[in-house]
């Protein structure tokens, strides 16, 4: 299996390379998407990892550019992004990549994606488009909502919650930042409108104990994270 890395930060491509070699993958890497574009033609690799932030073209323009290519196209991908570009992981996925994680890097958890992308089907374009956190997988196209498998109804305000949610993982928000989020900027609500509607969200996940995922942080707001021992991930 053959890992193509896109990053210009050198000590991070270094990193990861050493990383995915230790676990017998063939890796090689390259710092800007106009060489990734040649190496992709050339090479045909089995799995991309694409830093967001590139000089020139960005990471995104480079997926979008991949998905075009006939014989390509099905590369899965891995997108990094920096802590910094809030909004960006859900645009990224509407992009085309297949994952995405946040830097800093936990290279276990890289090693365990990777090896997940690689097993998965190579179908792309027939694949609808996944927030996923443990049990919880979310479709963005068609707002389904599955736990476990099993279909769960939402409401549109607890699907677009649930993906500002999934899409900013372990990250703490403010009410206000998450009704600018979720609600738009031009609202006329109290803070008290996310709280219900996190109440909400956490009775539809309950059965699953996953009500647990919402955690309210005292005096700050409210942070998404699955806690992964909890069902078993
Ligand atoms: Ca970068």
């Amino acid at each position: 299996m053959h890992i193509l890395i896109i990053e210009d930060e050198a000590a991070i491509r270094d990193m990861i390379r050493l990383s995915l070699e230790q676990a017998g993958y063939r890796v090689s890497g390259c710092a800007d998407a106009e060489t990734a574009r040649r190496e992709i033609v050339e090479w045909k690799p089995d799995c991309l990892i694409v830093d967001w932030m590139l000089p020139g073209d960005s990471g995104i323009d480079l997926v979008h550019w991949l998905r075009r290519q006939p014989g390509l196209q099905q590369i899965p991908v891995l997108m990094l992004t920096a802590r910094s570009e809030e909004t960006d992981t859900i645009t990224g996925l509407e992009a085309g990549a297949d994952d995405y994680m946040t830097k800093p890097l936990s290279l276990r958890e890289l090693r365990s994606r990777i090896k997940a992308l690689l097993r998965r089907p190579a179908q792309w374009q027939d694949q609808p488009q996944l927030l996923r956190d443990g049990p919880i997988q979310l479709n963005i196209e068609t707002h389904e909502l599955a736990i476990d498998g099993q279909p769960v109804k939402l409401s549109k305000k607890e699907f677009q919650l649930l993906k500002f949610f999934l899409g900013h993982r372990n990250r703490v928000f403010s009410r206000d930042r998450i009704l600018d989020a979720v609600w738009g900027s031009d609202r006329y609500l109290e803070d008290r409108t996310v709280d219900v509607h996190v109440l909400r969200l956490r009775k539809l996940l309950k059965p699953w104990g996953l009500d647990r995922c919402i955690q309210t942080v005292r005096g700050s707001g409210y942070r998404f994270h699955c806690d992964e021992a909890q069902h078993g991930q």
